[in-house]
């Protein structure tokens, strides 16, 4: 009787991994195709600063809509496309397109994009990111990259090398959704990030019955004392905002603020909140 089940599992395992391999190579073939169709765009979401209670960054996110699967989330693909190589031409694409929607925004607001540990070990990365910022016109100062605390895991020294260069064209470093991966504190030390975005996980009960403050109060006296802005990700409510705050954290982004916008939309969210009383003013006594 053991046996037979066991056939039988092993025969619906069987049948499930088929189609999971199916699944998987019509994104892999999709993904390659997609790029060349045209199916990719991004979205944008701000960042808003709570000293001055303006948005001061948007993030870039990538969307696809594959012909046939419809909408595919990054949370799906990018895997895959880091495991098949096809991030590095997909990340430059978002680069350039994200710094190319980003130098028509007024000259305040940044750019954050998200960096893959795949493409950032590519010996290609600064050339590609400078060709980017040239091509759009776009200055080193307004474009914040996005990395996890993988990157540090393998090649320690070159990761700092590829830092420092970054660094010293001007462009910020961001760690990205901090304390969900082998974060070490003695890598926010040794690494220079201006900014430290602490993830949704530990933003999401806050307000709650549990809420566990104490690891959000400390990585953002930790950021401080490190010289290093602190945003918290995924802010959805008032409690959460107000929170957050309390403790000092600089930056929010969220539902509560923005869902990510279309590039026509993130345009007219600009226009609207970037003009300063002044400049009206300015603009219509002349
Ligand atoms: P991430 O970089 O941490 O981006 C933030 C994610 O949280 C986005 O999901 C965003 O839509 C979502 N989010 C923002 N505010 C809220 C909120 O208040 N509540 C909730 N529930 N979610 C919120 P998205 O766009 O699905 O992206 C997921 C992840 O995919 C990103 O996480 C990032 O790791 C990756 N990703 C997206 N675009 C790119 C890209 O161009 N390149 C690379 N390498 N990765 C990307
Ligand atoms: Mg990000
Ligand atoms: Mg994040
Ligand atoms: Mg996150």
């Amino acid at each position: 009787r053991a046996k037979g089940d066991g056939r039988g599992n092993y025969r619906f395992f069987e049948k499930g991994m088929d189609a999971a391999m199916q699944h998987r190579r019509t994104i892999e073939s999709g993904l390659r195709l997609g790029l060349t169709r045209d199916e990719f765009s991004l979205v944008y979401q701000p960042l808003m600063d709570l000293d001055s209670s303006r948005v001061s960054c948007m993030e870039a996110l990538l969307r696809w809509e594959h012909s046939e699967l419809g909408v595919v989330s990054p949370v799906e693909f990018i895997p895959v496309a880091e495991e098949i190589g096809f991030i590095v031409p997909l990340g430059e694409w978002v680069l350039r397109e994200a710094c190319r929607a980003a130098a028509a925004w007024p000259s305040d607001i940044r750019i954050a994009v998200n960096l893959s540990p795949v493409q950032f070990k590519s010996h290609r990365l600064i050339e590609v990111v400078r060709r980017a910022l040239d091509d759009a016109g776009l200055s080193a100062d307004r474009l914040e990259l996005e990395i996890t605390e993988s990157v540090m895991l393998t090649d320690h020294d070159q990761a700092l090398d590829t830092l420092h260069t970054l660094r010293a064209m001007g462009i910020r470093i961001s760690m990205d959704d901090f304390g969900t991966g082998y974060s070490s504190l003695s890598y926010l030390r040794a690494f220079p990030f201006d900014k430290i975005k602490i993830d949704r996980s530990f933003i999401e009960d806050v307000g709650s019955q549990d809420a566990n403050l104490e690891i959000i109060k400390a990585v953002i006296a930790l950021g401080k004392s490190l010289g290093m802005s602190t945003t918290a990700e995924g802010v959805e409510t008032e409690a959460q905002l107000d929170a957050v705050r309390a403790h000092g954290c600089t930056e929010v982004q969220g539902f509560l603020f923005s869902r990510p916008l279309s590039e026509t939309d993130a345009a007219d969210l600009l226009s609207r909140l970037a003009p300063l009383p002044v400049a009206q003013t300015t603009r219509k006594a002349s």
